[in-house]
């Protein structure tokens, strides 16, 4: 809803600035092709070209000889699908209210995309992870947006991702289609994510981490693509960008994932621009020439059009799209907040940038306390209950906190920090439409390990509890929920069971427990759990709809419908409350009011396989075969796994006795 505003209103507010930069292509006037790769999950410091020493990655250190590297860029939100959002539109999580996975970008949304679709780009996607299936907005100006994950019937979490050979394999053709006019191609990896299947093959060149194989994996395959790009020319053609959308924990701080903390494991990332030769590295520096520390050492463009190769001044994500436009010589829109890192006047008498970044996700889960963080100068400062500053001169791994000695310093980038948020926060946050919305979408994300983000924060208000006192706890509940998910409901209530000992207030922990609870058959046990959880927040869903599934369940159709009466309440859509109301009718013998429940369910939730072959059952006692065929066939193509559906199909198809 924040987001439709903010961006709405400024989509047709062009701005071109004074003092714009001399255009980077002056020789010729054919527009340059752009090729934008996301790597998600690359630590920069996993890199060789950014220092790594156990494993090379050849391919992409040859992007960066022959670009720019920058080698201090951070993300502004450690979570994918938040991180590509302030990425495209070039604006803050806290102002456009894309802060979690399985939110939706609004339609109406100016991103990097739709800008170079607005101008005759050729525009294509090709996706590696479910987080940016189409469903999530990310596709808007994409006339090609390959994620496949919305067709499949997704079972376990590696069919969330697709290898990056297929991905590249996808772009590639594309490319072989598509290349002579002008286009801008969107390439996501996803293989670095959890969990990992690399192949066999890349156990050897990184024995001890399973991380180091994927990036193996990756490199290669980012090896074979760039041959067919130098095959196709585009190599010299085109502006090639490299980055990833956050970093990685692997035990740093005690984050083993991302998206909880706010520490350079997670948010610094590698930024690699390899500029087209018209425009390029045609007298490329020797290494290290800026690695000078202060405003000495930000990016300069020579008056030759030639750049450097390394950036060693703090840039953020968000300055990606800004710089991609200026170097195109398209005018970036009023609603882009990134800066250009083309533009060398500007940079040259301006002071060091303020980068922000922040994460919600332990607000928005358990209602523990927001962080965020500014990077400024040296420094890194945390704003947390009990905040932390880090001298990144002499503290790259941020483990010496200066606070509380530092305490001067510390208010001035709490200021600092507090003014950039208001500058930026257009107007307030509010991102109700941007909700998961169907059981299609939690089931999956919690097969990746992301329990459904239920919004306790709301609920619960301003604990004030800082993640770091909570981590351990944190960390349990990941455990707990791998046990519940590999098929060990005994030992993952055992671990909730004790979160909860500690911290009755954990509600996610507790839907979770009531989860196992029903898994174990322990039906009261669980509708216990879940009427404490709606003590603490009334309106919560996921609550609501387990009540109404053990009531089923249990037979008690009564309370199943007044649970499910219930959530419609406040999730007037819901798709469980009227799945489970059409199963209530059916059980009870009243078929039209079923047929009313299944099809509003398919309102809510249009794949619904199990919907499509309810329908079909009622449809098939109604003596409606050829309607009846129709529902069991769609219900089989949205799930070729039903046996249910097929038989039934075989049954009403097959000649009458
Ligand atoms: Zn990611």
């Amino acid at each position: 809803m924040l987001l439709r505003g903010f961006l709405f209103a400024t989509a047709l507010v062009l701005t071109l600035s004074a003092e714009w930069p001399r255009p980077a292509l002056a020789e010729t006037d054919e527009p340059v092709p752009v090729i934008l790769i996301s790597v998600d999950t690359l630590r920069a410091d996993h890199l060789s070209c950014y220092g790594y020493t156990r494993l090379q990655t050849f391919h992409i250190d040859s992007l960066a000889r022959g670009g720019t590297l920058f080698a201090q860029t951070s993300s502004q939100v450690p979570i994918t699908l938040p991180s590509h959002v302030s990425l495209f539109t070039s604006t803050y999580p806290f102002a456009n209210g894309i802060r979690e996975n399985a939110q939706v970008l609004p339609p109406g949304a100016v991103t990097l995309a739709t800008i170079l679709a607005g101008r005759g780009y050729r525009t294509a996607a090709f996706i590696g992870g479910y987080f940016l299936a189409r469903r999530y907005g990310l596709a808007q100006g994409f006339q090609t947006y390959d994620s496949p994950f919305d067709q499949r019937v997704l079972k376990g979490a590696l069919e969330l991702k697709r290898p990056a050979r297929q991905v590249l394999e996808s772009a590639e053709h594309w490319l072989a289609e598509n290349s002579a006019r002008p286009f801008f191609l969107f390439v996501h990896l996803f293989d670095l994510h959890q969990p990992y299947d690399a192949p066999t093959a890349y156990k050897a060149r990184a024995p001890t981490s399973e991380y180091d194989q994927e990036l193996a994996y990756a490199d290669d395959s980012l090896g074979t693509f760039f041959d067919s790009l130098a095959r196709l020319g585009l190599l010299r053609r085109a502006l090639v960008v490299l980055l990833s959308d956050h970093g990685e924990g692997l035990g740093d701080h005690g984050e083993t994932t991302h998206g909880y903390f706010v520490y350079r494991s997670t948010l610094q990332v590698p930024l690699i621009f390899h500029w087209p030769e018209a425009g390029g590295n045609r007298n490329p520096q020797p290494e290290n020439q800026d690695a000078a520390r202060g405003p000495s050492s930000d990016l300069r463009v020579s008056d030759a059009g030639d750049y450097v190769r390394r950036v060693d001044a703090p840039t953020g994500l968000i300055d990606v799209a800004p710089t991609i436009l200026s170097f195109l010589r398209v005018p970036a829109p009023a609603s882009f907040c990134g800066h250009s890192l083309l533009d060398p006047a500007k940079r040259r008498d301006s002071p060091p940038r303020e980068v922000y970044s922040e994460s919600s996700y332990a607000h928005d889960k358990f209602g523990w306390a927001e962080l965020r963080s500014l990077r400024y100068g040296d420094y890194q400062y945390i704003d947390a209950p009990r905040p932390e500053l880090y001298d990144l001169q002499t503290d790259p791994a941020e483990l010496q906190n200066l606070l509380p000695g530092q305490t001067a310093l510390a208010t001035s980038y709490r200021e600092r920090l507090a003014g950039l948020v208001a500058t930026y926060h257009a107007v307030p946050t509010g991102a109700e439409s941007a909700a998961p919305t169907d059981a299609d979408s939690r089931e999956s994300l919690r097969s990746l390990g992301y329990l459904e983000i239920t919004a306790p924060g709301a609920a619960l208000g301003n604990s004030g509890i800082d993640p770091k006192d909570r981590l351990f706890e944190y960390k349990r509940y990941l455990l707990a929920g791998h046990l519940a998910r590999t098929g060990k409901p005994e030992e993952a209530a055992a671990e909730f069971q004790a979160i909860l000992a500690g911290d009755p207030r954990n509600l996610p922990a507790r839907i979770e427990m009531a989860r196992a609870d029903v898994a174990l058959h322990r039906y009261l046990d669980g509708a216990n759990q879940l009427h404490a959880a709606l003590a603490l927040d009334p309106h919560n869903v996921e609550a609501e709809e387990l009540l109404g599934d053990i009531a089923l369940t249990t037979g008690d159709y009564g309370r199943a419908a007044a649970e499910f009466q219930q959530l419609l309440g406040f999730a007037s859509r819901d798709y469980e409350a009227h799945f489970g109301l059409g199963l209530v009718a059916v059980r009870r013998g009243r078929r039209d009011e079923a047929a009313e429940h299944f099809h509003a369910a398919l309102a809510a939730n249009p794949r619904s396989a199990e919907a499509h072959y309810q329908l079909g059952l009622i449809l098939e006692s109604q003596k409606e075969k050829d309607q009846a065929i129709r529902e069991f066939a769609t219900a089989l193509q949205l799930d070729p796994q039903s046996q249910d559906a097929r038989r039934e199909l075989a049954k009403v198809t097959s000649p009458s006795p």
